[in-house]
Parts: structure tokens; C-alpha cells; sequence
């Protein structure tokens, strides 16, 4: 299977498998083939392996490993926290959470609705910010958890989660946060946060998809969503995915050793891109841009044309990027992230998230920054829904002077 070069700007959907990733995992698709809860050594020593991985991606997040349970994925980490908080308080029924969490989140939260509990979306600000005071008042008595995303998939806003975690124990709601993105990007240190459960998933950080990990706090009543045998202490039944816990041991052990660097690499091309795009290209405009952010993500909102529409051309020259998240692309409906932050249905549908990480290179930048603007020009020549202001300033930048700066903004 041959695959021409591409471009990708679509980090925040899914990474690619890095290279000591796949060796570290290869000897347990191949020799190391027992079932880690068989008593034989055979069986036996691959256990060992796990141990070593969840120990790795317990040091990622500096928590102990007993607090580590493996699952399939971010979206089952998500789902099990929460349904976990409802199965052992039957009394409570209300769930708090934000209107710009991910769909594995959002969808779990209309499921509960079904049921008959009661669940508040806490708005957000045009900047993509929350107000910790709105959030305070909304903890009710029958408040059964709080879930907050550290880092949001589409816009990079980051939310101050240490601060939350404190309000939610102060008034003693069990919280979870969904830290899918801000693993690896941010460092997170579980002996500081009060966080009760938080969400991992191993293809945002290098490793296959497939695996993911939730965080539960020591001395945190915990019931399984996934029920049968003893695995994972009781807490996740069905045999390991072994080969994607080694793998996924790895990614964190590599995630927590280029922490720094590589996101100072990253965030280097991310503002480059970014800034070349905004000053550039006449009527672009960054959501949610406000530090602190994710340092490798963008979100350019493109007047007057259709996300889908450039997505189309940019596939063509084997550039990948994506509006909204990848679990609700092909919708057509505007992203409720960005609705959730007060943009119009219009300009919602004209952004393109730009999401990079440790693979691209200056080149990439360079090439994305050489296409983007024929393409956005070519699209708004043909729009319907062009307005007047982007004709004029196109024709400006034509003329190689655009008086738009102003137009630059950062919300
Ligand atoms: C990708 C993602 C998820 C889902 O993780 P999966 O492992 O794909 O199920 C959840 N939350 C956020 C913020 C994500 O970006």
C-alpha cells in the first residue's frame, strides 16, 4: 500500500504510532502472547510488562499506579467515571458539565438526560473561558459529579482544572476532567490536582488507538462499567489489551521526556503558521485564542466560506486539517464548541482547526502557508456567500496591501 506525502494538521484527532512505540510493542504481538492473568510464567511474565507500563503512564501524570486503570479508550474513560458517580450515589441525579466538552462526553450526558437525570451545560465566553463562580453556584446538593475538560479538542482553551478541582472538593462533589488533550502537552501532576477520576487516551500521544487509560484516586469509591473478570483489580474486566498497554507505556514515558521541548518546537510552528495565516490572509480570525492554550493547536475562522469546502481542496494536495472534532466532521452541523463561544452559524462553519505535533516540520508549515491562500482566495471568488468587505479586502491583498489588521482579531 503506497501513500503519497501528506501534510498533516490533524494532531488532535489522532497521532501517529511513533516508531519506539511499535518496537516496544512488537515482542507482544509476536513471542509474548499469554494472557497476563495466566499463573504459569509463560502467562506470568507478561503481567510484568503491564505493570511497567502502567507505572509509566502513572509517572506521566504523577500519580501512584494503583490509581491507573486501563480501558479501550478516552471515550470509555469518560463514560466510565461518570456512570460510575451515578451507579454508587442512586440518590443523586444532577450532572454538571460545559457545553464545549468532547461528543464522548456530550452524548454520555444526553444518555443521562434519558434516564431522567438532570444535566447543566455551562456556557462559555466568547473567549472560550468559564465563569468559576457560574460553575460554583451550579454545584447542587444532588450534584452527583462535576466534569470539566482540561484542554478543549477544538480551540486549544485551556481551563484552569487545579482551581476547579478545589471548588468541587470544597464542596464535596466527586469532579472528573477529560485530559485526552492535555496529556503530553501540559504537565499534570495528580498529587497537586484534587481531581477524583481523569481521562487519557494512548493514540493522542503517539500509541495506537485502542487504548486509554482513567485515573482514580486513591480512596475514590470506583464501580466498573465494563463487568467480568479480575483484571485491572477488579476494576475493568476482559483481558488485557497487552501490546497496547506496552505501547501506550512507552508513548507516556516518551511524552513525559519531551515535555518541554517538544512543546516548545511545536508551539514555535504553531505560532508561525498562525500568525502568518491571520496577517495574511484578509478576514481570517483566530477562536479562542487566549493563553493558556494547547501549544499545538489553531482554530481560523475563514469569512464568508465554507470549512468543508477548503478541507476539500487542502485533501487534494494531501494537506489534512479539520473543523470541529473527528467525531462529528461530515455533520454538517456548525461545531458546538465554537456556537457554545457566540460565533455565528456562518462563521462557525467558515473555521478550520490546524493541529500540530511532534512529526511536522518547518517544511509543512511552509507548504501549508504557500496553498492555504490561493485556495481561500479561489473560494471566495465562487462563494454565495461572500460578503462585500472580503471582495474589497481581496482585492487589496492582490494589490499586496491590506488595511484589515484591525481585522486580526484574538477572542
Ligand atoms: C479524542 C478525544 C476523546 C476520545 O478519545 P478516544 O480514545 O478516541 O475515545 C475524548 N476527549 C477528547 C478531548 C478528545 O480529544
Amino acid at each position: 500500500m503506497s501513500q503519497r506525502k501528506i501534510y498533516y494538521f490533524d494532531n488532535n484527532a489522532t497521532k501517529q504510532v511513533a516508531p519506539e512505540v511499535i518496537d516496544a510493542m512488537m515482542p507482544f504481538l509476536t513471542e509474548l502472547w499469554g494472557n497476563p492473568s495466566s499463573a504459569y510464567s509463560f502467562g506470568n511474565q507478561v503481567g510484568k510488562h503491564v505493570e511497567e507500563a502502567r507505572a509509566r503512564v502513572a509517572s506521566l501524570i504523577n500519580a501512584d499506579p494503583r490509581e491507573v486503570v486501563f480501558t479501550s479508550c478516552g471515550t470509555e474513560s469518560n463514560n466510565s467515571a461518570i456512570h460510575s458517580a451515578f451507579a454508587l450515589n442512586p440518590d443523586k441525579r444532577h450532572f454538571l458539565t460545559t457545553a464545549v466538552e468532547h461528543s464522548a462526553t456530550i452524548k454520555f450526558s444526553e444518555f443521562l438526560k434519558k434516564q431522567g437525570h438532570i444535566v447543566t451545560f455551562l456556557p462559555v465566553e466568547a473567549d472560550g473561558s468559564l465563569d468559576l463562580h457560574l460553575l460554583e453556584k451550579s454545584i447542587r446538593p444532588d450534584t452527583a459529579i462535576v466534569s470539566v475538560m482540561w484542554g478543549n479538542n477544538e480551540t486549544g482553551v485551556v481551563f484552569p482544572i487545579e482551581e476547579i478541582a478545589a471548588i468541587c472538593q470544597s464542596k464535596g462533589v466527586l469532579f472528573h476532567t477529560d485530559a485526552v488533550q492535555a496529556a503530553g502537552k501540559l504537565p499534570i501532576d495528580m498529587k497537586a490536582v484534587g481531581a477524583d477520576f481523569i481521562s487519557v487516551s494512548a493514540h493522542k500521544l503517539h500509541a495506537p488507538k485502542g487504548i486509554g487509560a482513567l485515573y482514580v484516586k486513591r480512596r475514590t469509591r470506583y464501580q466498573p462499567y465494563v463487568i467480568g473478570g479480575h483484571q485491572e483489580r477488579d476494576r475493568r474486566g476482559g483481558t488485557e489489551n497487552v501490546a497496547g498497554i506496552v505501547g501506550f507505556g512507552r508513548a507516556a514515558e516518551l511524552a513525559r521526556d519531551r515535555l518541554t521541548g517538544e512543546n516548545t518546537q511545536v508551539r514555535r510552528l504553531r505560532d508561525r503558521m498562525e500568525e502568518t495565516i491571520v496577517r495574511t490572509i484578509p478576514d481570517a480570525m483566530r477562536n479562542g485564542a487566549k493563553e493558556p492554550r494547547l501549544p499545538n493547536t489553531s482554530n481560523i475562522a475563514f469569512a464568508g466560506i465554507e470549512a468543508e469546502a477548503i478541507l476539500m481542496l487542502l485533501d487534494r494536495l494531501g494537506i489534512c486539517a479539520s473543523s470541529g472534532s473527528a467525531c462529528t466532521t461530515g455533520s454538517l452541523e456548525p461545531s458546538h464548541v465554537l456556537r457554545a463561544m457566540g460565533l455565528s452559524p456562518e462563521r462557525a462553519r467558515g473555521s478550520v482547526r490546524f493541529s500540530l505535533g511532534f512529526y511536522n516540520t518547518d517544511a509543512d508549515v511552509d507548504f501549508l502557508l504557500q496553498q492555504l491562500p490561493p485556495i481561500i482566495e479561489k473560494l471566495r471568488a465562487i462563494s454565495p456567500l461572500n460578503p462585500e468587505p472580503s471582495a474589497q479586502s481581496k482585492r487589496e491583498s492582490r494589490a499586496g496591501r491590506s488595511n484589515h489588521p484591525e481585522k486580526v482579531t484574538v477572542v
